[in-house]
Formats: C-alpha cells, structure tokens, sequence
C-alpha cells in the first residue's frame, strides 16, 4: 500500500511484550506520509501500544521502527516527541489556564510561547482567542479536546498520533473534531495515524487503514477496505460480531 507514498513511519518485523506476555507479534507495514490512516480493531488487540511505540514511549521486544527512514532509536528524544505528537482520548491537561496548557511542551524545552501564537493555535482549531485566560476545568468536552489538539501543535510535528479521541465526544463536536484533523492534515500535510472504534469514521476519514486482532495486523490497505474485507474475521468484526 506504500508504493505510491514515502513512509512516514515503518514498522519492520517488530515484537511488544511485557514480562512473558507477548502483546505485539510481527508488526510489519508503513504509515504514508502526509496521509490518514486509520487503526481499527477489538479492544485489546493491541492499538494503543503500537501508537506508544510510534512516539518512543515504549520500545520493542524486537525488530525495528523507523521514522523517516532514520531508525527511532537514533534520535534525540526531545526531538523524536517535537517531531511526534500525540492526543489522547482523556485529553489531560493541567489544571490553570488553556494558556499555560498550551505553553507546556515549550516550557518543558525551557521556552515561552507567544500570546499572539497562542491566539493563533486556538483559532487554528477553530476555538477563538478570548480562551486563552479560560481554566481548563470550565471547558466542555469539545473545547478540551481541541485545545489538547492545538497543544500537540505547538511542535509543528510532521506526523499526529490520535488514540480514540472523538469517542467522549457528543455528536456536533465529534464532527468538529473530524473536520479539524481532516484540515489539519490538509493544511500542513501531517501524517496523522487516528485509533478510532468507529468504522465509519474511519472510512470516511481514513485513506488507508490497519486492521488489528489479538497484537496481529489482519489486514492493511485503503480505507475502503472496510466496505469488502477480505479477511474472514475483519469481515466478522465489521459486521459487528465481536466489538
Ligand atoms: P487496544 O488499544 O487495541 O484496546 P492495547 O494496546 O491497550 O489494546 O492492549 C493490548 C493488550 O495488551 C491487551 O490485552 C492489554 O490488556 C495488554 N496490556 C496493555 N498494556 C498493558 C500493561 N501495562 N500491562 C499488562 N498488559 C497490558
Ligand atoms: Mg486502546
């Protein structure tokens, strides 16, 4: 499926475990760069820990990740996490305000984010300027998650990794969220890897797709895959028999 495209991330016969506990078992495949792709699959097979390793959060057992062709282990992890950035389903912030939120990832480099920047990521997520004094805990679900997306911003990383971050949402701001994410990887050509439980979203969103089961991939490919699935069991779990 990566002919056409540069791989942003590979993934070369890669193991995960923990203790004895195999939980990822030959992961093989790429992740085109300026592109969407989607990772589908039952709870548990194994999604959040390969977006973990994407980022170097956690390493593999064996086999190797590269990165734009430079292998993960090379880079310097302050500039693997700038080059990386993740959202998560939980969108945790600190408690203060969206400002210092946003400020964060510089802060930690010993930087400070610009107020008129600060403005401009808001808007960038279609939030407007006068939050940024706002405290996180008066925010709706929505406005939080997209300002812990504005945060992933601040890097400028080439590639976003998304861990289910519509699923707490209510239907309007899912929507928003999607559009979001579908402008960002317009705009700024991000290669963006989104978990997601919902099917549709990711035919709708994606333009390829990894479908995992039981720490395996089942079966890769553009999105539309989901509409014919050539495997048995990803056939099984489209049709929603196991969830
Ligand atoms: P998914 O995101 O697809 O639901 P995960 O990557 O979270 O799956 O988990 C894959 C498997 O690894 C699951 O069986 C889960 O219980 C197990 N697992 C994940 N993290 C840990 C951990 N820290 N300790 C023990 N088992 C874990
Ligand atoms: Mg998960």
């Amino acid at each position: 499926m990566s002919t056409q495209y540069k791989p942003a991330i590979h993934f070369q016969h890669v193991d995960y475990r923990i203790g004895d506990l195999e939980i990822l078992n030959d992961i093989t495949g790429s992740f085109p760069q300026g592109r969407i792709t989607t990772l589908v699959g039952p709870s548990g097979a194994g999604k959040s820990t390969l977006l973990k390793l994407c980022n170097g959060l956690i390493s593999p057992a064996n086999g190797e990740i590269f990165v734009k062709d430079k292998a993960i282990g090379e880079y310097d992890p302050v500039e693997l996490r700038r080059m990386v950035g993740m959202a998560l389903q939980s969108a945790p912030m600190i408690s203060g305000t969206v400002y210092e939120n946003l400020n964060l990832p510089l802060e930690l480099q010993g930087q400070q984010l610009a107020k008129e920047q600060a403005v401009e990521l808001l808007e960038d997520v279609g939030l407007k300027g006068d939050l940024l004094d706002r405290k996180v805990k008066e925010l709706s679900g929505g406005q939080r998650q997209k300002v812990s997306i504005a945060r992933t911003l601040v890097n400028k990383p080439e590639i976003l990794l998304m861990d289910e971050i519509t699923s707490s949402l209510d239907r309007a701001s899912k929507l928003e969220v999607e559009e979001l994410i579908s402008k960002i990887n317009r705009k700024y050509k991000t290669t963006i890897i989104w978990i997601t439980h919902n099917l549709q979203q990711a035919l709708e969103i994606g333009d390829y797709t990894w479908v995992m089961m039981d720490g395996q991939v089942v079966e890769t490919g553009e999105s539309s895959l989901l509409e014919d699935p050539q495997n048995g069991r990803v056939e099984e779990f489209v049709k929603g028999v196991v969830s």
